[in-house]
């Protein structure tokens, strides 16, 4: 995300929060319930080039916000028990699920001992080529390149680029400049493929990140065990499916779901598209979730959930509860749903 669209919406939640709009708001936007999107939960680490920073929480912050939420006297609920609501329509209790996605280590064991603790129910949602060691965590690959060198080269639409990456700033620029050009390829091999490049040509292993970070099958198994976790599936290499055929789309969402249920034996019920925006899942990505069984997918689009999501149980938003943000003032606030609103209409104005 751009520097930009940070400084919006900080300055949007400082807005509504210290403007109290939230509370003015809250019986318009607030939904029925919200489904929360985690990634790491671990200690701070030193350093000042952090670009994936948003991706975690502290140990001290998650569970400040599951006291929080085991006060509010909110539903705090499974996927399966989501699914439920929305198809019955059931909404006398306001709900919230916590969902983790990609299976880091960290949350094993950082977060997991506080949600058994109040007992919080939670899902992990698994590429099952992390366990299965042949993960590319290509974002935080390029991390490291970056993090490593003080100039790097590769070719960029046919073309031999370098940058210089000395400073905290330049290695920020070059993260987002270099992310993002990734991010707008067509094909998915075309995005590996750079990424293996600069990998191969700078000495970073991306197995060792996949093994450094990712839980093992053994350590999934715990999980899968506990009656409060679920398991869900998130492809079999985290692709971007919307950057791949249709075939070997509907070979991920099959393939990755029997791979855990071989592993694990539980079959995953429920889906996240890996990156989860509009750029990397849209109709086609719902219609092939939906034909593979699936009973709900997730995307990371913003937003509450209402009673008419039961008719997107193929797409429902979810709240990132973003690291960048680890102050429990921004969690009420997006919890009233009054910033993703805030969010989508900002979207609709640049859209514009
Ligand atoms: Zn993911």
């Amino acid at each position: 995300m751009s520097g930009l669209k940070k400084t919006i919406i900080r300055a949007g939640l400082e807005t509504l929060y210290f403007s109290g709009a939230h509370l003015f708001l809250q019986p318009f936007v607030s939904g029925v319930g919200v489904i929360l999107t985690l990634h790491h939960v671990r200690p701070g680490r030193p350093g000042q080039f952090q670009p994936n920073r948003l991706l975690e929480v502290s140990p001290a912050f998650f569970s400040k916000v599951i006291r929080r939420l085991r006060r509010s006297g909110i539903d705090l609920v499974s996927l399966d028990e989501v699914y439920r609501r929305l198809v019955e329509q059931d909404f006398r209790r306001r709900f919230v699920c916590l969902t983790f996605d990609d299976g880091y280590r960290d949350v094993m064991q950082w977060a997991y001992p506080v949600l058994r603790k109040h007992e919080v129910p939670f899902a992990m949602y698994v590429p099952s080529g992390f366990p299965d060691r042949i993960g590319e965590l290509w974002w935080l690959a390029l991390e490291k390149v970056i993090a490593q060198n003080g100039r790097i080269g590769l070719t960029m639409d046919g073309e031999d680029c370098h940058f210089d990456c000395v400073t905290v700033e330049e290695k920020r620029d070059v993260y987002e400049h270099i992310y993002w050009w990734l991010r707008r390829r067509e094909t998915e091999e075309e995005l590996r493929d750079a990424v293996r490049d600069l990998c191969a040509r700078y000495g970073v292993d991306m197995a060792k990140i996949c093994d450094d970070l990712c839980m093992t099958w053994d350590e999934l198994a715990v999980l899968a065990r506990d009656p409060l976790c679920t398991i869900g599936a998130h492809t079999v290499n985290h692709v971007i499916l919307r950057k791949v055929s249709e075939k070997e789309a509907r070979t991920e969402l099959a393939m990755g779901r029997s791979v855990i249920e071989a592993a694990l034996g539980v079959r995953p019920d429920h889906l996240a598209y890996p990156v989860g925006d509009p750029t990397s899942a849209g109709p086609r990505e719902y219609r092939l979730a939906q034909e593979a069984g699936y009973k709900t997918a997730t995307t990371t689009n913003p937003g509450v959930l209402f009673a008419s999501d039961r008719d997107r149980l193929m797409a429902l938003p979810r709240i990132s509860i973003n690291g960048e943000y680890q102050q429990m003032r921004y969690l009420s606030v997006l919890l009233s749903g009054a910033a993703t609103a805030l969010w989508n209409r900002f979207r609709r104005d640049e859209a514009a």
